[in-house]
C-alpha cells in the first residue's frame, strides 16, 4: 500500500495524466495497490513521498548500475549544465563518448546517439533494411524494443503485463512485416528462415531477456541465430539496451562471445539522463544520413549534459564492478531460492549477473509460454509482502529486478529477511 501522500498525488495526477503515470509499468496495476511518488533516491535507496525509505530493485529499470546520486555523476552533470543544456551542434564529448562506446563493445565501428532505447531499435532496424533492401524482421514473443509501431507485435514488458500483446493504434500494415518466433527455439527460426530468408532484413533479440522477467539464451542458441543470419545474408540486431554494461562491459555479446551485426544500447549508458545509441559495422552505420540514403535524426541527440553523465558513468565501470555486482547477485540469488523454499513457496529464481526474476511457477522459464503460465496473483501477494517491509520490486511478473555495486551486506541481509516473511504472505 501506497502512502497517504502518494495516494493523494495519485488522485491528482488520475485527473490529468491518463493512468496517473507517463509509462504504464509505473501505475502498480499488475500487483493491486497504487504507486510510491518518489522524492528522492541515493545509493540503493528512494524515499517515497512521505519520507518511507526502500531498498530498491527496479533501479529505474535498469540505469542506475552505480546506484542512485553517484557523486560523481552529479558533479558531471552539474558542471555540464553550467556551460549551456543544448546546442543542436557537436562537441568534444560527443567524439570522447563515442570512442569509448566503440572501445567497450568492438562490434561496433560507429555508432550514432540517439535519446531512447525505443529510438535506437526503431532506427536500427530502419538501417537494417535501407542496408539489406529487404522490409521483414523477426523479433522473438516477450522481447521488448521500445514502442515503435512495428515492434509492438508480441511484446514483453508492459504490453505483455497489461494483455496487450498487439496495441491498437498500429495499423496492420506496420505490422504485416514483423515476424515472431518463440524464444530459445532455434527450429522454429530455421524454418522461418528456410520458408522466407531472402526477404528478412534482420533479426533482433534480446541477449538476455529482462521483459518476460529474466530469461537467458539457452546453450547454442545465440550462436544459431548468428549462424542463419549469416547464411541468409539478414542482419543480426542484439539489443543490449538492457544488458549492455549491465553483464558486463562489452555487454551480452562479450559473455556470450558472439557478434552482431548491430547493438543498440540504452539506459545505463546515459547515467540516468535521456540517452541511447546504435552502432555497428561501418560499412553498415555509413549508409545513415548524411552519408547515405537512411534518414534518421534528433533535436537533443548527443545531448550535452547526457553524455557528460554518460562518460562518467563508463568511466567508473572497472573490471572490479562487475565481480562485486555478480557476488551481490550469487547472494540474492541463493538467499532468495533459500527463502521460498523455507516459506514453503514454488518459485523459480532466475538470475544472469545483476538481472534477476522470482518467478511464481516450479519449472526454468525459457521462453514467453513458460513465463505467462507463472502465478502472477502469488507474485502480486509477494510485491506487496516485500513494499511493506520496504523492499521496492519491479511491480510486474514479468520485469526483471536490477541491483546495484551499493546494495551491499547490510541491505542485502535487510532484503532476504523481507523476502523470507513475504514469501510465506505469498504462499497465499
Ligand atoms: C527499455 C528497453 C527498450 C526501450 O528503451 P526506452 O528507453 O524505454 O525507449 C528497448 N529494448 C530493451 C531490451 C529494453 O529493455
Amino acid at each position: 500500500m501506497a502512502d497517504p501522500i502518494s495516494r493523494s498525488l495519485h488522485e491528482r495526477a488520475l485527473r490529468r495524466i491518463p493512468g496517473g503515470v507517463n509509462s504504464p509499468v509505473r501505475a502498480f496495476r499488475a500487483v493491486g495497490g497504487e504507486p510510491v511518488y518518489v522524492s528522492r533516491a541515493e545509493g540503493p535507496y528512494l524515499w517515497g513521498a512521505d519520507g518511507t525509505r526502500y531498498i530498491d530493485y527496479v533501479g529505474s529499470w535498469g540505469p542506475m548500475v552505480l546506484g542512485h546520486a553517484h557523486p560523481a555523476i552529479l558533479r558531471a552533470i552539474t558542471e555540464a549544465a553550467a556551460m549551456g543544456t543544448s546546442y543542436g551542434a557537436p562537441t568534444e564529448r560527443e567524439v570522447l563518448f563515442a570512442e569509448a562506446l566503440c572501445e567497450a563493445v568492438p562490434s561496433m565501428e560507429k555508432v550514432r546517439l540517439c535519446s531512447s532505447g525505443t529510438e535506437a531499435c526503431m532506427s536500427a532496424l530502419r538501417l537494417a533494411r535501407g542496408f539489406t533492401g529487404r522490409d521483414k524482421v523477426l523479433k522473438f514473443e516477450g522481447c521488448y524494443h521500445g514502442h515503435a509501431d512495428f515492434l509492438l507485435v508480441k511484446a514483453g514488458s508492459g504490453a505483455a503485463t497489461f494483455g496487450v500483446p498487439d496495441s491498437a493504434g498500429v495499423p496492420e500494415a506496420a505490422a504485416r512485416n514483423t515476424l515472431t518466433a518463440r524464444f530459445n527455439d532455434l527450429d522454429a527460426v530455421r524454418a522461418i528462415f528456410a520458408a522466407q530468408g531472402s526477404e528478412i532484413a534482420a533479426v533482433i533479440v534480446e541477449p538476455v531477456v529482462g521483459n518476460m522477467g529474466c530469461v537467458p539464451p539457452a546453450p547454442g542458441f545465440l550462436e544459431g541465430l548468428r549462424a542463419l543470419c549469416t547464411e541468409h545474408g539478414a542482419l543480426l540486431v542484439l539489443d543490449e539496451v538492457m544488458t549492455g554494461f549491465r553483464l558486463a562491459r562489452g555487454g551480452a555479446q562479450a559473455v556470450f562471445g558472439v557478434t552482431p551485426d548491430l547493438t543498440t544500447l540504452g539506459k545505463i549508458v546515459g547515467g540516468g539522463l535521456p540517452l541511447a545509441a546504435f552502432g555497428g559495422r561501418a560499412e553498415i552505420m555509413d549508409r545513415l544520413a548524411p552519408l547515405g540514403p537512411v534518414y534518421q535524426a534528433g533535436t537533443l541527440s548527443g545531448n550535452p549534459v547526457a553524455t557528460a553523465a554518460g562518460l562518467a558513468t563508463l568511466s567508473l565501470l572497472t573490471p572490479d564492478l562487475y565481480v562485486t555486482l555478480e557476488r551481490i547477485g550469487a547472494r540474492l540469488e541463493a538467499g532468495l531460492r533459500d527463502a521460498a523454499r523455507a516459506a514453503g513457496a514454488t518459485v523459480t529464481v532466475q538470475r544472469v549477473g545483476a538481472m534477476w526474476t522470482v518467478f511464481f511457477t516450479d519449472g526454468p522459464v525459457r521462453s514467453w509460454d513458460d513465463a505467462r503460465g507463472a502465478d502472477t496473483k502469488a507474485f502480486a501477494r509477494w510485491h506487496q509482502g516485500m513494499l511493506k517491509r520496504g523492499v521496492y520490486l519491479p511491480p510486474s511478473q514479468w520485469e526483471a529486478a536490477f541491483h546495484s555495486v551499493t546494495h551491499d551486506d547490510a541491505v542485502l541481509d535487510a532484503t532476504l529477511a523481507a523476502a523470507a516473511e513475504a514469501f510465506g504472505e505469498a504462499r497465499g
